[in-house]
C-alpha cells in the first residue's frame, strides 16, 4: 500500500505479457522481453489492425453495404 499523499509512479505496460512495469530497464521484469522492440511490434500491428479495417469499410462500401 501506496503512503497516503504520494503520488504513484506511473508504470509502463509490457506488450509481451500484459504486465505493468516500472520504466527504466529496457527488459521486462515479468517476461524479459525488450520493452522497445515489443512496443514497435505492437504498432506495426495496430498499423496492419486499421488497414485491414479501411480495406474492409472500402469493400463493403463497393457492395453498397454502410457500416
Ligand atoms: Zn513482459
Amino acid at each position: 500500500m501506496a503512503e497516503p499523499g504520494r503520488v504513484p509512479r506511473a508504470l509502463r505496460l509490457c506488450r509481451g505479457c500484459e504486465q505493468f512495469v516500472v520504466p527504466g530497464p529496457a527488459a521486462c521484469h515479468f517476461c524479459g522481453g525488450d520493452l522497445a522492440e515489443l512496443d514497435r511490434a505492437h504498432a506495426e500491428k495496430q498499423a496492419a489492425i486499421r488497414r485491414a479495417a479501411e480495406a474492409l469499410r472500402d469493400a463493403l462500401a463497393a457492395r453498397g453495404i454502410a457500416v
